[in-house]
């Protein structure tokens, strides 16, 4: 039907197919009047999804961001198809942990860097 790139006028929106993998995703309206393609038949806990990239459905068929911390116990929520695009990059989920690693690399190469090292200890002879 060639309706893929067109904006579907009813809520919920079907299926559109990913441009990076050619797999099929859920084109799904969202609350902020946009499109999100949601991986199908996928709903992890929300807890294990950081708050920025659950997205739970409303009442009336749109999703949006659920971004409670902690999130209620049960809540299943659903995950954009890029996040699962093996033809995509993995974007940065967690950037606290990134900057972490990032800080870590930087002690890492000053650690390995012999000129950075402090000079050995002298003890004075015990004799
Ligand atoms: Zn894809």
């Amino acid at each position: 039907m060639g309706e893929f790139k067109d904006r579907p006028r009813r809520l919920g929106g079907g299926q559109s197919r990913c441009p990076h993998c050619g797999l099929l995703a859920d084109r799904v309206a969202t609350a902020e009047h946009d499109w999100v393609l949601l991986e199908p038949d996928v709903m992890p806990p929300a807890h294990r999804v950081p708050a920025e990239h659950r997205w739970i459905v409303l009442s009336d068929g749109r999703v949006t961001v659920y971004g409670v911390c902690p999130p209620v116990p049960e809540q299943r929520c659903r995950i954009e198809h890029r996040l699962a695009c093996a033809a995509r990059p993995l974007p940065d989920l967690w950037p606290w942990l990134t900057s972490l690693r990032g800080e870590n690399a930087r002690r890492a190469s000053r650690q390995a860097d012999p000129t950075l090292l402090p000079p050995p200890q002298e003890w004075p002879d015990a004799g």
